[in-house]
């Protein structure tokens, strides 16, 4: 496989679902080979379609796709090779043992028999899951069965792994697990993306944080200097369709500066998800936002 300056390559993506909802809008996002990204935004933002349509569920509307140099387009199978996703559901039978659900992933990705015990042995013993390797899925506690899906989603040893909201509701000490592990195999070479609603997640896994609301890219920056800018409180908003837009009726201290522009100061407690939402709610579209 030849080197390629970006893992993953979208250009132009837009996604409107069959009843006629805009899920994805003119989306172009670039992700470094060993780079983690972590894709942020409110519920309804896009995520979940965006993520299916790089791990080939989801069928893109137009626009173009490449991960390591294959296109979505015209090598779909060579694509998903090189791609690992967790879900945010359990995607394995909670009835069947747990080393039997990793080693059927590998079956079905059409390695060997013997590569495939190898590799269910690599991943649940680098999982922490060898002790339970015997026991149906369904034993486990919320924290193992998500180790379950990162495990039988590395068995292909995929180039790019993708996962939605891979800590929601566990524990902080396997949170911290799973971080690590991350980190780890980002030091090997592995691109990740990430979806998340922590904040404290993003900032201590990612290099560069993308926000996404209402399908559209607004923000796309080094983690650094986003977490800088969100100790602000303090953001500029370009928006579309804000004539209407009901100055009093919210909890934010919000400024308009022009008709397309507002500048919203946000207090303790109040998040960006929470603007995000109250210019959804009211039909207004955010183009980009600043400090
Ligand atoms: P997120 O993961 O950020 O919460 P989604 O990608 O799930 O966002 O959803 C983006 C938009 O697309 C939402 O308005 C959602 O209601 C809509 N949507 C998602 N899946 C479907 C579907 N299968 N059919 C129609 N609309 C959908």
């Amino acid at each position: 496989m030849g080197f390629f300056m970006h893992a993953i390559d979208i250009q132009g993506l837009n996604k409107v679902y069959d009843n006629g909802v805009v899920a994805l809008s003119d989306v172009d996002l670039r992700v470094s080979q060993g780079e983690i990204l972590g894709l942020l935004g409110p519920n309804g933002a896009g995520k979940t379609t965006l993520i299916g349509i790089i791990n080939t569920l989801v069928q893109k509307t137009s626009g173009q796709v490449e991960v390591l140099g294959h296109s979505l387009d015209s090598d779909p199978s060579a694509l998903k090779a090189c791609v690992g996703t967790v879900p945010q559901e359990y995607n394995f039978s909670i009835f069947e043992q747990v080393f039997d659900i990793v080693k059927w992933q590998a079956g079905y990705f059409g390695l060997p028999r013997r590569v495939a015990k190898e590799r269910a042995t690599h991943y649940l013993k680098q999982l922490q899951l060898w002790d339970k390797k015997d026991l149906p899925a369904r034993t486990l506690s919320g924290g193992m069965k998500r180790r379950l899906m990162i495990a039988r989603a590395m068995v292909h040893e995929p180039k790019v792994l993708i996962l939605d909201e891979p800590t929601a509701g566990v524990d902080i000490e396997i949170r911290r697990s799973m971080w690590e592990y991350l980190l780890q195999l980002k030091q090997e070479g592995t691109t990740v993306i990430l979806t998340t609603h922590y904040l404290e997640e993003a900032e201590f896994l990612c290099d560069r944080i993308a926000i996404i609301n209402q399908g559209k890219i607004i923000k796309d920056a080094p983690k650094d200097e986003l977490i800088s800018e969100l100790s602000f409180q303090s953001f500029i908003f370009d928006v579309q369709g804000a004539q209407e837009l009901p100055l009093s009726d919210n909890e934010f201290t919000m400024t308009k500066l022009s008709s397309s522009r507002f500048r919203v100061d946000l207090t303790a407690g109040q998040s960006l998800n929470h603007v995000l939402d109250f210019f959804s709610k009211n039909g207004v579209i955010v183009t980009s936002m600043r400090n």
